[in-house]
């Protein structure tokens, strides 16, 4: 029987530099996982690849996936939905892959109440004055939309509460190297591995 691998959810406030890190964790592989590619009906930004940063799709066909139970949690964020595919996540980790989901922060607290063996890390902005300058600095966000998304911001931070790890993003390096340390540590966690050695243990 294979293990079951790791659900990894990134997840944080808006702008903090999510997307960053996990380009940098998929550029680096800083470790070995599989990225569940969500579902949007954003418009695709410059540079962003269908089937690969998201499945880009109509409103429609975003509603039937939800009424067709296709997704395991989907949000509504700035004008535009989001939201994971079910299948592909149970297939990965029933092959015993890790999966690394990066959502929001109210996609994150759904993930958790479905599946709450999953592995939680919210990602800080060192400061909030920090994190606008870095949607500013983004340039791909009017200046409406990123005070939409400072108000969220100051809300999201407090949910901090109900993850299992908060890594702060004061560089992508540092916070990629704390994830990575978070992923080997949570692989030899006695709560993860004490099934398998009491197997062991048994067929002695
Ligand atoms: P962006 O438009 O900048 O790519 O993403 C906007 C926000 O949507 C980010 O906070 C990102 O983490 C979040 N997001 C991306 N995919 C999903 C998803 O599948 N579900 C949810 N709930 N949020 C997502």
């Amino acid at each position: 029987m294979v293990n079951k691998g790791l659900l990894l959810v990134l997840s944080g406030p808006s702008g903090v530099g999510k997307g960053t890190v996990k380009s940098a964790i998929v550029e680096q592989k800083a470790f070995p996982f599989e990225y569940s590619v969500s579902m949007t009906t954003r418009k695709p930004r410059p540079g962003e690849v269908d089937g690969v940063d998201y499945y880009f799709v109509s409103v429609d066909r975003f509603k039937d996936a939800i009424n067709q139970g296709e997704l395991i949690e989907y949000n509504e964020y700035v004008g535009n939905y989001y939201g994971t595919p079910l299948k592909p996540v149970e297939k990965m980790l029933s092959e015993g892959k890790d999966v690394l989901l990066e959502i929001d922060v109210n996609g994150a607290q759904k993930v958790r109440e479905q599946m709450p063996d999953g592995v939680f890390i919210f990602l800080t902005p060192p400061d909030l004055h920090e994190l606008k300058h870095r949607l500013v600095h983004r340039g791909t966000d009017s200046e409406k939309v990123i005070q939409g998304r400072m108000k969220q911001a100051r809300k999201e931070i407090m949910m901090m509460s109900d993850y299992d790890y908060a890594v702060v993003n004061d560089t992508v390096a540092n916070a990629v190297s704390h994830i990575k340390a978070i992923v080997e540590a949570e692989h030899v966690s006695v709560k993860r591995v004490i099934d398998s050695y009491r197997k062991m243990v048994e067929e002695d």
